[in-house]
């Protein structure tokens, strides 16, 4: 039985988040600490916070509140808060919930092991919150969800101003990776077996302002198309006011570099648009889906829109929904807006009331699953390499499926037969049916490809139970309704 103190991260929030918390995990380890079973407590837990959503701050002092008497059992138990609200609150946090023994920021992640140290020996709490960040976080160690697929950070920080966000405020202006650094991280993933990356920032198309070169995330892209085992690339989130044409012709011309796009519209009134602070208008994020779709017919193009910002008018919304039919998304993030404090947009005047957002949510979210449903229905008929993903899959009456991605990123759900893929391999399918969000394949499959990472994904599972992966905790939801 291993002694080392056990750690469990509770991450709310975005991609930004989840990989920050692999970063913590990382840190954690390397410092000692061992990851705590599903089903027991642990000696310290970390919250990775998230500013975006509404109720962050009631979630997270709920949870606070629920691990109170369970500190008070364990003395010895630590409770660190980080992330976006830890940026923002300071020490407000530890004042409300005095039973924090950490509060750390978006800039020093890299000071968790220390500050928890600290709080045990001096037995008060930390609270270390940095204006900026000094370097990019790039060496610290970082523990992957997934055997498979890995985030890689190109940037963090963003120098836009859209005045719903907080973003800017609590993580700063944009810093830049450098590309050597990104290339030699995607490397090394590959070389563990990883065979999807997703490259992440705030806004990848700005990638390179900060070392004055604005093809650097095109150039970036291709470099990815020329590491060999790299299967597929992805990234998130692109902004359409610096979306460039290099960029489309790079997706196109590298093979690793997947057929899709989430590319946040937020609004479909330029109206709106100008309000958000968001330079681009509804005529320029259609050009760019249409000369996307031009190179790479097939891509699935998916986005982030926010309903009801202020000063909202029937015409405003009845613009979004325009865009939403010609732009035939494959799926989109809605958002019913609310004021988040500290942004511009939270003091404006002609807020829109709760009932006409809620009214008009329920419009747009049927509008995009028609579509949605619509584009998925293109799909059938066609064959499909699906790389295979965890978890239990479906279980259709008598039918059990598993579930893997396709190219486009599109979730599809397919009768294994006698193959037994493993997550991590890929599988060539034909679909069979659409659903609003998601395809079926019950046809044959017709080819397994077996790979480094489904081998990787064996060997762990066949690892000693205390150092299995357990779940990854998250309470946070897939995007965010910025950039
Ligand atoms: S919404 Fe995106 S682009 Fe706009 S300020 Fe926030 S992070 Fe930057």
């Amino acid at each position: 039985m291993s002694s080392a103190r056990t750690y469990q991260v509770r991450t709310f929030g975005c991609q930004m988040n989840v990989h920050d918390s692999e970063r913590l995990a990382g840190l954690l380890e390397q410092a000692g600490y061992a990851r705590a079973a599903d089903d027991a407590p642990a000696d310290v837990v970390v919250f990775n916070t998230c500013a975006v959503r509404e109720n962050a701050d009631n979630r997270l002092y709920g949870n606070l509140g629920q691990l109170k008497p369970v500190k008070d059992r364990n003395p010895g138990m630590q409770i660190a808060v980080g992330g976006c609200l830890a940026q923002k609150d300071r020490g407000e946090i530890t004042r409300r919930a005095p039973w924090v023994d950490v509060v750390f920021g978006t800039h020093n992640i890299g000071s968790l092991p220390v500050l928890l140290e600290r709080a045990r020996v001096a037995a008060e709490a930390q609270v270390e919150i940095l204006e900026s960040l000094e370097t990019f976080p790039s060496t610290l160690p970082t523990r992957r969800e997934s055997p498979y697929a890995a985030w890689v950070a190109i940037s963090v920080g963003c120098n836009n101003t859209c005045t719903f966000c907080i973003v800017p405020a609590l993580r700063g202006r944009e810093k830049d990776r450098r590309p050597g650094d990104i290339l030699a991280e995607v490397q090394a993933l590959v070389a563990e077996g990883v065979l999807e990356v997703t490259l992440l920032g705030q806004n990848v198309n700005a990638y390179g302002v900060e070392f004055g070169d604005r093809s650097a995330f095109a150039k970036l892209l291709r470099a990815c198309g020329g590491v060999d085992g790299l299967e597929r690339v992805r990234f998130t989130s692109p902004h359409p006011r610096d979306f460039t044409d290099d960029v489309i012709e790079a997706m196109a011309q590298t093979p690793n570099v997947m057929p899709s796009l989430h590319m946040p519209l937020q609004s479909g009134s330029d109206r709106v648009l100008a309000a958000m602070r968001r330079s681009y208008r509804s005529e320029r994020y259609l050009g760019i889906i249409d000369r996307v779709r031009a190179a790479m017919p097939d891509a699935a193009i998916t986005t982030d829109i926010i309903v009801g910002f202020p000063g909202e008018s029937d015409a405003d919304f009845e613009a979004t929904l325009e865009v939403v039919r010609a732009a035939r998304f494959a799926s989109a993030f809605t958002f019913q807006y609310s004021p988040r404090p500290g942004t511009p947009a939270a003091t404006m005047p002609d807020q829109v009331p709760a009932q006409v957002v809620g009214e008009r949510y329920q419009r747009l979210a049927a509008l995009v699953d028609e579509v949605a449903w619509a584009e998925n229905r293109r799909q059938v008929g066609r064959v499909l390499e699906l790389l295979v993903a965890e978890g239990e899959g479906r279980k259709d009456g008598e039918t059990q499926r598993l579930s893997g991605r396709a190219p486009d990123n599109r979730l599809v759900h397919f009768t294994p037969g006698g193959t037994a893929p493993r997550p991590g391999d890929l599988v060539t399918v034909e679909v069979t049916y659409a659903a609003p969000h998601h395809l079926v394949s019950d046809a044959p499959v017709r080819a397994v490809r077996r790979t480094r990472a489904g081998d990787a994904w064996q060997a762990a599972q066949e690892r000693p139970a205390d150092a299995a992966r357990p779940a990854p905790v998250s309470l946070g939801m897939p995007s965010l309704p910025t950039s």
